[in-house]
């Protein structure tokens, strides 16, 4: 629902290329100053809706306002100049002539502002996105990830009312985009930003983002803080999505969940909606779980188990198990693990248990 701090409205937002449907019935609302992500995986839709929003796209049913006035709708098509927004892309391009300060500087040239407040304005951006020392050089005497700053410093330095941006660090190095999206995070904040920022990188995301809208098919299927997605997923494509490796089919009992031959689990299992006889499948992720070596101390939640596989990751050991017949996948931290014997003691953590609907045709 929208209210009076509402600056984005996307209303039912459909878009196709010729009979393909791109996206379909999209809709979410921003209040100023929110900033969200678009995140899903690669062609489910994010690009097109943000390239919608921007008005590189004409749309093809819905609507969408920008402080209440319809900048997009199958009968409208405000011009992208015209939107007040700037888009950061994946592939940005400098000006090549012209040296990092004057490219950041540019558009508020273009808008005539006075040179003492345009030179504050710049410096606060590149000290915010560590620029400072680069003022001087030109864009080829720059690394693809500098560029990449300069190309989002640029964007920022105008104030838009939205920014929009498009898996702007996807070509920086592991350690590098890492730095960025705190940056980022914290200077959105700081200038009040209201930005839709696009990733298939469920934890940028979540670093990133005051909300989350994941995206499958061309539609929103989920949407919340990123806490409420990573520990309440409602499907089983948000909970794998969200780094969950176990699926397990079960049935909600009194006491907790029985996971068949024989495997039952008892205590605080957070529930929701479900109630004692209703199928569903059991969401753990590999730290969900306490494993030991041998079998010592089997009992309530806690099973004897084979380890069939050991893979060694470095901080942690991944393992996978076997207990009467059903396969988990478990996490220990360190390498002790690559010494145990095969006899191993899996103890689930019932708080740890999250519940979704089990939508396989099978059962
Ligand atoms: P990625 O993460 O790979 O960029 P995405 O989630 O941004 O993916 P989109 O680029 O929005 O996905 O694409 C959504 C769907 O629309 C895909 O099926 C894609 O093939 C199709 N599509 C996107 N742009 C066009 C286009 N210009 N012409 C035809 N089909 C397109």
């Amino acid at each position: 629902m929208s209210n009076p701090t509402t600056i984005l409205s996307v209303s039912g937002l459909k878009k196709l290329f010729g009979n393909n449907t791109a996206i379909s019935d999209v809709s979410f609302h921003l209040a100023k100053g929110e900033v969200v992500s678009l995140l899903g995986p690669s062609g489910c839709g994010k690009t097109t809706t943000l390239r919608c929003i921007a008005g590189f796209y004409s749309v093809d049913g819905g609507e969408i306002k920008v402080s209440g006035r319809t900048i997009a709708s199958t009968g409208v098509f405000v011009p992208p100049e015209d939107r007040r927004l700037a888009m950061v892309f994946q592939n940005y391009v400098l000006w090549p002539h012209m040296r990092t300060f004057d490219n950041i500087a540019y558009g508020l040239r273009l808008r005539r502002m006075p040179k003492r407040e345009i030179e504050e304005r710049v410096n606060e951006i590149m000290r915010a996105l560590g620029l400072s020392g680069l003022a001087q050089r030109y864009p080829h005497a720059l690394s693809g990830g500098q560029q990449q700053r300069v190309s989002v410093a640029r964007s920022l330095v105008v104030e838009p009312d939205i920014l929009l941006l498009d898996e702007p660090f996807s070509n920086l190095d592991a350690k590098l985009r890492v730095d960025m999206r705190q940056e980022m995070r914290s200077l959105l904040k700081r200038l009040g930003t209201t930005a839709i920022y696009v990733t298939h990188d469920q934890e940028e995301a979540m670093v990133l983002s005051d909300r989350i809208f994941l995206m499958s098919g061309g539609k929103i299927v989920q949407e919340g803080r990123p806490i409420q997605l990573y520990e309440r997923p409602a499907t089983r494509f948000t909970a794998e999505f969200f780094g969950v490796s176990n699926f397990l089919p079960a049935t909600v009992t009194e006491e907790g969940l029985d996971l068949g031959s024989g495997l039952r689990v008892r205590g605080a299992v957070e529930r929701g909606d479900f109630k004692a006889g209703d199928k569903v499948l059991v969401a753990m992720r590999e730290d969900g779980f306490e494993v030991t070596p041998g079998t010592e101390g089997c009992g309530e939640n806690a099973f004897g188990a084979t380890i069939s596989n050991r893979l060694y990751l470095g901080g942690s050991t991944q393992l996978q198990l076997e207990s009467n017949g059903v396969s988990f996948n478990a996490r220990v931290v360190g390498s002790a693990p690559l010494e145990w014997p095969d006899q191993a003691m899996l103890r689930l953590r019932p708080e740890r248990v999250m519940l979704v609907p089990d939508e396989s045709d099978a059962r």
